[in-house]
């Protein structure tokens, strides 16, 4: 299946959660918030409707599938690659897609969203262990280094990105805003993603 072309808040609206797929727009006009107010419960938040158990399993593995932008292949090819490594194939799932490297050009804030992040990859303006890495789902490893090369330094927007950069990136990695340099210090913490998912109900979806 091939990427969604659609508009992004759609998204957002149809798992009733911002996903942050917008950028600087997400925190500044934001048409669900607009829509059904910061809570995102909207004016008929008292008129509840029950999921079922399979669509409760099917939006989660969705909503994960659009925060990290991946197409209904990738996303399962990413589950069956956790399904084989040891431990919780939730947690597998979500430390390969936090790992990813447009993933990881977002979490450190040269980015303000991931589907720019991805465009900076492609276009090949990110280096790993001084190396250019031009392929978004390049899989990162503690200890390595992320970086920009010397010439994208300059770029305007990339400098209002680095102003406004603040030291809030998550445990797991270190980033120097000086020397725009990156670092995986650690393995990703589940519990510090900035969105709620229940990757236990993703491992129940593909279960069944
Ligand atoms: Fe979602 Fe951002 Fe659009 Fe708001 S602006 S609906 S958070 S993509």
């Amino acid at each position: 299946m091939s990427r969604y072309l659609g508009s992004v808040c759609k998204l957002c609206h149809r798992e009733k959660e911002k996903l942050f797929l917008k950028g600087e727009k997400c925190s500044t006009n934001c048409t669900f918030e607009r829509k059904r107010g910061k809570n995102g419960r909207g004016q008929h938040s008292f008129a509840k409707t029950k999921a079922s158990d399979y669509a409760k399993h099917l939006r989660e593995k969705q909503k994960a599938r659009r925060v990290y932008g991946l197409t209904e292949e990738q996303f399962s090819h990413y589950y069956k690659i956790a399904e084989k490594m040891k431990g919780s194939t939730g947690d597998n799932l979500i430390k390969l897609l936090e790992l990813r490297l447009d993933n990881v050009v977002y979490r450190l804030g040269l980015a303000s969203s991931k589907k720019m992040a991805r465009q900076i990859v492609n276009h090949g303006n990110v280096l790993v262990n001084e190396k250019k890495i031009d392929v978004p789902r390049y899989q990162l490893k503690i200890g390595d280094v992320v970086t920009i090369p010397e010439k994208y330094k300059a770029n305007v927007v990339i400098k209002k990105l680095i102003e406004k950069t603040t030291s809030n990136v998550p445990t797991w990695l270190s980033f120097d805003k000086n020397k725009i340099v990156g670092k995986i210090v650690g393995s990703p913490l589940v519990a510090e993603i900035s969105h709620s998912i229940n990757s236990q109900l993703i491992v129940e979806y593909y279960s069944k």
